[in-house]
């Protein structure tokens, strides 16, 4: 079904940008599974405004159930990230607060790893912020004034206030300012995997889809206003790549414009309005992505587009953001000096590819059905020895692996090799590699997939470079 549009609520225009993470069309359902305007704060805005991008639109989403003995489906990631030990939600940490367990915290760090490479190739440069600012930081920005309802409380220490950051923007806009910066140094893009925390209250939680603490693959791009395009058009084409690494080509982007009726709205830098939308809507068509323009949707500092996916329930999800953003520099007074040594203000695009990672995540295992490919699997290989005189053999094999860089086990229970290869498809490891008498004498292993494919016997060696190979390509089949 068609997402909801839902209008911005108050006419009031917020002193802030809606971060890149964040979309006020994002609210979730009510219960009886109508979409309201949702609740407002004190100044006004509607309280989803700073609600975790990513959830659902659908009408008739899954509500968080807390009753021990629900029922979920057997493809839910809450069900999955159990079965398979990848992350919990302990009562004495916290509601909200994922531990990711190995398996699952394997998961993510190579997700990341993935992330970061391709960053690094799009000549993106890697910083790492504090967890924490002054209540100052987020004063300038405009998020203490108008969110503070839905950030953790103010810690005071030493005649100082703190908070947990809701958004990595300012930090960002921090290490651009460090230093007087040319015309030179643009485009710039910084980027983070950053961590924040969101007062969500406990009722809303929900496994990894909705959580207080959440790390976000965060960019921000400081560029002229003649480099908005060419910056689009790479983010585009990061996110494909990223995307389509994981078999995700079923993708579309919402275009929110200015409505140009709306003067009062949109009164300032209508030019630039213009020329934004316009750069916008061209990278899009240059990248050959499938989009919709909504106009009257932008909220009221720059124009965005929404990534948009389906989840395997079929609801739409908004996966990531590409938001121009004509207000922070002027907040932050940003500058550059110009060709002429005169004072020019950059715009800053904030971008995601993969939204947080708590979200994205939760989509992958629900997607994958918990068989991630081989480069993700957190078990990559198990070693079955048909019998207990094959385990020392299969224990150099399971060796062998290791030394090789894959993430492999050995299976030395007592139990039969049926009830050892039950024991690896249950728990979704990609490649048994089984070993007897017969493998031992001729120094091979016999190679059997996911699923029951028999993918030959092969020599030690060969086994290993053909598994590493299917590792390095990233391949979403073993065939
Ligand atoms: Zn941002």
């Amino acid at each position: 079904m068609p997402p909801t549009k839902r209008p911005l609520g108050e006419k009031k225009t917020p002193a802030v940008p809606e971060p890149a993470e964040l979309s006020p069309r994002d609210h979730p359902t009510s219960p009886s599974g109508l979409r309201g305007a949702g609740p407002t704060s004190p100044s006004g805005l509607p309280t989803s405004l700073f609600e975790l991008r990513g959830t659902s639109r659908g009408a008739g989403r899954r509500q968080p159930q807390k009753d021990e003995g629900e029922t979920l489906s057997p493809r839910d990631h809450r069900r999955l990230g159990a079965e398979l030990d990848l992350f919990i939600i302990d009562p004495m940490v916290g509601s909200g607060l994922p531990l990711w367990l190995p398996k699952g915290a394997t998961i993510r760090r190579e997700l990341e790893r993935f992330i970061i490479e391709e960053e690094l190739r799009a000549g993106y440069l890697h910083v790492i912020t504090p967890h924490l600012g002054k209540a100052e930081l987020y004063e300038t920005s405009g998020h203490l004034p108008y969110y503070k309802d839905t950030m953790f409380p103010l810690m005071k220490v030493e005649g100082e206030e703190f908070v947990l950051k809701p958004m990595n923007c300012p930090h960002h806009i921090r290490i651009f300012q460090s230093r007087p910066r040319s015309y030179r140094d643009l485009p710039m893009r910084i980027a983070e995997f950053g961590t924040m925390y969101r007062f969500e209250k406990s009722g809303q939680l929900m496994g990894l889809t909705r959580v207080r603490g959440m790390t976000l693959n965060d960019a921000h791009i400081f560029c002229r206003e003649d480099q908005i395009e060419a910056e689009i058009v790479k983010t585009l084409e990061l996110i494909r790549r990223v995307y389509q690494t994981l078999g995700l080509t079923d993708y579309w982007v919402d275009l929110a414009l200015h409505d140009p009726k709306n003067k009062k709205k949109y009164a300032d830098n209508i030019a630039l309005w213009e020329q934004s939308e316009a750069a916008l809507r061209s990278a899009l068509q240059h990248a050959g992505v499938k989009f919709t323009e909504a106009v009257g949707d932008a909220a009221f500092y720059g124009p965005k587009a929404d990534i948009q996916m389906k989840d395997v329930a079929g609801h739409t999800f908004t996966v990531s953001t590409i938001q121009l953003d004509m207000l922070l520099p002027e907040r932050f007074g940003i500058e550059v000096t110009n060709e002429e040594g005169k004072a020019e203000r950059p715009v800053i695009v904030h971008r995601g590819v993969i939204g947080t990672h708590e979200r994205f995540i939760a989509f992958l295992i629900e997607h994958f059905n918990g068989l991630f490919p081989l480069w993700l699997a957190p078990i990559q290989v198990r070693v079955l020895p048909v019998s207990q005189s094959a385990v020392a053999y299969a224990t150099r094999v399971a060796d062998a692996l290791r030394d090789g860089g894959l993430r492999a086990e050995l299976d030395e229970s007592n139990e039969t090799l049926p009830k050892k290869i039950r024991s690896a498809e249950v728990q979704k490891i990609p490649v048994m590699i089984v070993v007897g008498e017969k493998e031992q004498q001729g120094n091979t292993v016999t190679l059997r997939a996911h699923g029951g494919k028999n993918l030959g016997v092969k020599s030690l060696a060969d086994a290993l470079a053909f598994l590493r190979e299917r590792v390095a390509q990233k391949s979403l089949t073993l065939g």
